[in-house]
């Protein structure tokens, strides 16, 4: 199983990724991490309480409970702080500890919430902010990517190609893929194929009580297997459920690491497209893997 932790805020870096760092180091797993750069301005999603489907949400996952006050109200009274420049050491021991590291986002906030709106030039600037920033703390450019909130377009992917990176994994899917835009094949993409925390929870009745199994059996034996956790979910308030997740999925077999392992021989990857859709659980649009 492709292990991917997304770090979405200031609070997550700091705290969720080192917990994370322990629980997998005393397992001995390699993942791979995203990172987001610029400004923390998630707390600007509260913004989106005006949204029914929204609030619905956040009442289902009890988000504060979750996230925590300090991250919801992050970017609504006060600018949001540079999270690369507090927690460049951090982003650095990823690397330090075997894991893959990658872009996630500039401002994790305005690209989940404004890209359908952004203009190619204002889509690059978050690209080329985020991609410079990390490389500056890095020392080296990152080899892969990792859209926020699964929000892409074709032009994204067109974008991101001045950059030569291994992967990225922009969308939902099953299976690495190639995408193929304006009939030029791109970077493959690593689909993420499994649900997140705050999909699946409190729907169907899943509770914490059944969770691991409900993900665990979702997991598809000879099947790309792609799992994202969130540093601010599974490295702070769930992070004894994911112990637990790790343990249970080790009694069943099931190995991790980071996506980029997962890789076949680019010759032999199939040519695809992305498309954007509902997806349960989650608010607005996601990008997904279409059929060519
Ligand atoms: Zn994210």
């Amino acid at each position: 199983m492709g292990l991917r932790i997304d770090v979405d805020t200031l609070r997550g870096t700091r705290h969720g990724v080192p917990c994370l760092f322990e629980i997998l180091k005393s397992r001995g797993i390699r993942a791979s991490f995203f990172f987001s750069v610029g400004p923390d301005n998630m707390g600007r999603h509260l913004w989106r309480l005006v949204r029914p489907r929204f609030l619905l949400k956040m009442i289902r996952s009890n988000a504060a409970s979750l996230y925590g006050w300090d991250i919801l109200l992050r970017g609504v009274f006060w600018p949001g702080p540079m999270i690369g420049e507090k927690c460049g050491e951090i982003m650095r021991q990823a690397g330090k500890d075997g894991h893959e590291v990658g872009v996630h986002a500039w401002d994790h906030h305005k690209w989940q919430a404004k890209l359908d709106r952004m203009t190619p030039m204002q889509i690059r600037t978050e690209i080329d902010l985020s991609m410079h920033g990390l490389t500056k703390i890095l020392g080296f450019e990152p080899s892969c990517s990792a859209s926020a909130g699964w929000r892409c377009n074709e032009a994204v992917l067109d974008i991101k190609e001045a950059y030569s990176m291994q992967y990225h994994s922009d969308c939902r899917g099953e299976g690495i893929f190639r995408p193929v835009v304006s009939g030029i094949t791109l970077t493959p993409q690593i689909p993420v194929t499994l649900p997140t925390y705050d999909e699946l929870i409190g729907r169907k009745g899943v509770s914490d009580a059944n969770y691991n199994d409900v993900l665990l059996d979702q997991v598809q034996t000879g099947k790309l297997n792609v799992l994202t956790i969130h540093a601010e979910v599974e490295g702070m308030a769930k992070s004894g459920l994911f112990e637990y997740f790790l343990d249970e999925a080790a009694g069943r077999g099931i190995t991790f690491a980071p996506l980029g392992d997962l890789l076949p021989d680019v010759a032999s990857i199939p040519r695809g497209r992305i498309a954007d859709a509902e997806l349960g659980g989650r608010d607005g649009l996601v990008c997904v893997q279409a059929a060519q």
